[in-house]
């Protein structure tokens, strides 16, 4: 479609410029190093807590965050009526959702058997004195999902109920059948489609601009969240984190880098490289919905991903793939057996490989969600759902790590998607 190619010719014309990632890394770095001195050499009071940390750290980090969200609804509807309406007809769109979709589950269920694997290994739980964990409230406000509901809630009932709350299944439906009918109707809807077409170029230099205001925001919200907890908050958490963290790393740099190179044949090396901006900005925010515009925005212009696809499969991911998610459940579970003498059986194990799986779809990508599913794979196996409340203290710094995991499944997910679908410009990832 004619309005289609404008758009991406467009698109190539704004380059992101190069400086970026080195500043998001910069400030990275510089928010750690502020922080940790920020919790252990100022002390409390007015000039660091209200003025600093609950201040301007707090007003520019979040004040980003919500620029982000900002764009997420607006953003991931209008490309993706315009990406389904781009595949044209749709069969292409139904091979890739099923792709993606089955992908997805697949790299869950993956990550939560390396998961158990890699603490039964560990036994993170073990000699853990339960006793000095005081339970919160928040614990057992914690709800269970049905599964039955979260399968009704992917249709909405108003779709413009569904923007207004930002659901993102719900517009994800809503925005493809849009599309494909679009697609059908060709000439006669023109107009809608121009339309929608020049909103999302709105969009993507929205996106752009909020962008360059990116090396802030981390780093005001790095340093937050870092003056907030020091070492003596991990304690006898170590293990835990430990083991979370490594099945993250095993996840991220093992199973994603050799499903990539198995059914691209691209370099590993090189797409970790050019994604790695995009992983501390997940990193930073803890939110995989925020994560969705600099996602889509880095395959196009680094790694020549194709925005028909991506434009489907990373909100998509977002939404339903999380990976790093699973990972912290799965380990979570172990952990808190252990902690309270509960042997899991090999059925449990199956159990909670199924249950994760499905909470991981359930999960929404905003902070802290992940702790909130957990507690349906808990209830799944009889673990006590107080046992979340041993977890919750130090749940913030897995909870940014796992969102980096989340994203990086979808975004490698996608890559392989567009090489098979030939939708990926292999010049493109190779520059550089
Ligand atoms: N923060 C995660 C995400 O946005 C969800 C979670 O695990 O809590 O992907």
């Amino acid at each position: 479609m004619k309005h289609t190619e404008q758009i991406m010719e467009k698109e190539k014309k704004t380059r992101k410029k190069p400086g970026l990632t080195t500043w998001i890394f910069i400030s990275l770095l510089l928010g750690i190093c502020v922080g940790s001195i920020f919790h252990y050499w100022v002390p409390a009071g007015y000039v660091r807590d209200t003025i600093f940390v609950n201040g301007i750290f707090y007003v520019l980090g979040n004040g980003f965050i919500r620029l982000m969200q900002m764009l997420v609804v607006p953003l991931v509807f209008c490309s993706l009526v315009c990406g389904s309406m781009a595949m044209g007809d749709s069969k292409s769109l139904g091979k890739v959702g099923i792709k993606a979709i089955v992908f997805y589950l697949a790299t869950t269920a993956l990550a939560i058997t390396l998961a158990l694997g890699v603490a039964n290994l560990i036994n993170p739980g073990i000699g853990l004195d339960i006793s000095s964990f005081e339970m919160t409230e928040q614990t057992t406000a914690a709800e269970s999902l049905s599964f039955a509901d979260t399968l009704l809630n992917i249709i909405p009932k108003n779709p413009i109920e569904a923007m207004a709350n930002g659901d993102m299944l719900q517009i994800i439906i809503f925005a493809l059948f849009v599309g494909v009918l679009l697609a059908k109707r060709g000439e006669k809807a023109d107009t809608v489609a121009q339309f929608i077409s020049q909103f999302n170029d709105l969009m993507m230099d929205m996106t752009m601009a909020v962008m360059k205001v990116a090396p802030v925001g981390v780093f005001c919200l790095i340093a937050k969240t870092f003056s907030g907890i020091g070492v003596d908050a991990f304690g006898s958490l170590l293990k835990y984190m430990a083991c979370v963290m490594i099945a993250l790393l095993l996840q991220c740099l093992g199973v994603y880098q050799i499903l990539l190179y198995l059914f691209t044949r691209l370099n590993p090396m090189r797409f970790v490289k050019k994604f790695l901006p995009v992983m501390g900005f997940a990193f930073s925010t803890a939110t995989s919905n925020a994560t969705i515009p600099m996602s889509i925005e880095t395959l196009d212009q680094e790694m020549g991903v194709s925005r028909k696809i991506s434009s489907f499969t990373i909100p998509l991911g977002a939404t339903i793939n999380m990976d790093g998610t699973a990972i912290m459940q799965g380990v979570a579970v172990v952990f808190v057996a252990q902690a309270f003498g509960i042997t899991l059986t090999p059925s449990d194990y199956l159990t909670v490989i199924a249950t994760a799986t499905i909470a991981s779809v359930g999960t929404a990508g905003i902070p802290s969600v992940g702790l909130v599913t957990l507690s349906m794979v808990f209830v799944s196996v009889g673990l006590p759902v107080e046992g979340i409340g041993i977890i919750m203290g130090i749940d913030r710094v897995l909870d940014m790590a796992r969102t980096a995991v989340n994203i990086t499944g979808d975004a490698v997910c996608t890559t392989i998607i567009a090489s098979r679908e030939k939708a990926l410009n292999r010049e493109v990832f190779m520059k550089k």
